[in-house]
């Protein structure tokens, strides 16, 4: 019987070779281990690679020098021409408004306006006493567009606007309105209209993934007052507004230098008074007054100069209206997210570092644009808010690397868009010569620089104004379009909710 002695050196020989050998295998694994993870690294280097590649691409494709704004200055000027001179002489549809005379400041009495955007629509009722000052909104109701309404009927959508205004009429005090009196109302609609009248016009077609087919065509006024004489209601569609038309007559209203108004929300378009006699195809027709508003459409301006990327071509292929409204797919609220998504989709399908591809990715329009804007304005020093946003897109824990990454991406696709919403605006400047440019003559003194005429530009939509890396883009680039010294002339003013309220001081200006 071998002693204990014994058997512990026995047990000790043994315990060594088994020690030997696990630190042999454990050679081995971490060899190999290291191996892989050599391998991993230099797979995941070109992977880096690939991304860095895709986000270098899209950079270049969405590139906006101040030379290349200039071009497309010029292009929307030229084609603001071509659609002014014949029907359908260009992309921009430069439509008729009938609207010869903005509000001044003397209108008295209670509007109401209710607004159809893209996104949401609005209720609200202006009070005017006469005087500039004496300007008071009340009871502003704001609500999203319920989605199954964009793809119904125009009888339900419009059943629901009225019942919509009735439960808005229902909430004033029985005072604030004597009975009996009829309510003059303004319709705003944010969609293409051809007028043959202040008050009536119908639907050229649908944008903003709305989708009612047998709409177009239609007079929408006429749709509104019959859904509202259904149901009952004593309330007058007066005037039909375009939105742009709407934050013009507001922008005018406080300031009469205010000729151009730009709407930046869920779509994008522009407005601004021409004289009658620059409105060729429409001559003889229009004798009664100087000037007309003129509702651009610009969100279908199309220039070969306007830079872009190969997610624009699936964007616009994919969507709902494809080949039309080319520059509203490039510059509105809509759009700016989808873009993104579509370059995340595309670094995730190439490398793993968003993890495994997350299928939400694919999904069209679920990365908002008020994500992209958290996300690029997220100045926490992790970027949690970046990292939350990618969690709801099923993609988690990312390095802090990639969430920059990330942060880029939208930087870019804005970038582009508040520039190019720049050049759009220094366009019709250009056209109304209100660029400094003095219009054919170059070489300008410094005496036809002082009689620069002081320009206001109306703004308003979701976009612009909860978007501030958007806005100092955009401001940056007309500076830096105009020059230092002309865009002293030219102020970009603030409407909140002048689509609305303008529209409504509209079809007060009517009544005086
Ligand atoms: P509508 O287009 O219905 O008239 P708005 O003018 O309010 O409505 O614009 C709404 C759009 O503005 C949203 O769909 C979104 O694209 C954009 N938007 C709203 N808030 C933000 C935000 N915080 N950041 C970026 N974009 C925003
Ligand atoms: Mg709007």
């Amino acid at each position: 019987v071998p002693s204990t002695v014994e058997r512990r050196e026995e047990a000790s020989v043994v315990m060594g070779k088994v020690a030997v050998a696990f630190a042999a295998a454990a050679v081995l694994v971490s060899c190999s281990v290291a191996a892989v993870m050599v391998g991993r690294r230099i797979k995941s280097r070109a992977k880096w690679r690939a991304v860095v590649e895709i986000l270098k691409e899209m950079e270049e494709a969405s590139d906006t020098p101040v030379g290349r704004l200039r071009q497309v200055v010029d292009a929307m000027a030229v084609e603001m021409h071509a659609g002014l001179a014949s029907e359908g002489g260009s992309k921009l549809k430069m439509l008729l408004t009938f609207v010869h005379h903005l509000p001044n400041g003397t209108e008295k009495g209670t509007y109401y306006a209710l607004h159809l955007g893209g996104t949401y629509f609005r209720i609200l009722r202006v009070h005017l006493g006469g005087e500039r000052s004496y300007l008071d909104v009340q009871d502003v109701e704001r609500h999203p567009i319920p989605s199954h309404l964009m793809n119904s009927t125009s009888e339900v959508l419009f059943n629901f606007l009225a019942f919509s205004m009735e439960r808005f009429i229902e909430k004033e005090g029985k005072e604030s309105n004597s009975q009996g009196v009829k309510r003059e109302l303004a319709f705003t609609f944010s969609f293409p209209v051809k007028h043959s009248s202040i008050s009536s016009g119908v639907l050229i077609k649908w944008t903003k993934g709305f989708e009612i087919s047998e709409m177009v065509g239609k007079d929408v006024a006429e749709c509104l007052q019959g859904a509202l004489n259904r149901r009952g209601l004593d309330i007058h569609v007066a005037a039909l507004v375009n939105d742009t038309v709407g934050a013009l007559s507001l922008g005018y209203y406080h300031d009469p230098d205010t000729v151009v108004a730009v709407v930046f929300g869920t779509g994008s378009n522009a407005c601004y008074l021409e004289r009658t006699d620059a409105i060729i195809k429409s001559q003889g027709l229009l004798t009664t007054s100087g000037s007309m508003v003129v509702n651009m459409e610009w969100g279908n301006f199309w220039s070969s100069h306007l830079p872009r990327t190969s997610y624009d071509i699936d964007l616009d292929a994919e969507s709902s209206n494809p080949n039309d409204m080319g520059f509203e797919k490039i510059i509105a609220g809509l759009y700016l997210g989808d873009i993104v998504r579509r370059v995340i989709l595309r670094m995730s399908q190439v490398s793993d570092i968003f993890g495994p591809t997350s299928p939400m990715l694919s999904e069209p329009y679920v990365l908002r644009t008020n994500s992209v804007s958290a996300m690029h304005e997220d100045d926490t020093p992790e970027l949690q808010e970046v990292a939350r946003i990618l969690k709801d897109l099923g993609v988690s824990e990312v390095p802090l690397k990639v969430r920059k990454l990330v942060v880029k991406i939208c930087d870019v696709v804005t970038r582009r868009a508040g520039r190019l919403a720049a050049a759009g605006i220094a366009g019709i400047l250009k056209k109304i010569g209100r660029d400094g440019s003095g219009g054919i003559t170059s070489g300008r003194s410094r005496s036809e620089m002082r009689m620069q005429k002081r320009t206001v530009v109306a703004v308003e939509g979701g976009l612009y104004m909860n978007y501030t890396m958007f806005r100092e883009y955009m401001e940056e680039a007309l500076v830096e379009i105009l020059g230092e010294e002309v865009s002293q002339y030219v102020v970009v003013k603030a409407m909140e909710d002048g689509s609305s309220i303008g529209s409504a001081l509209l079809v007060a200006s009517l009544q005086s």
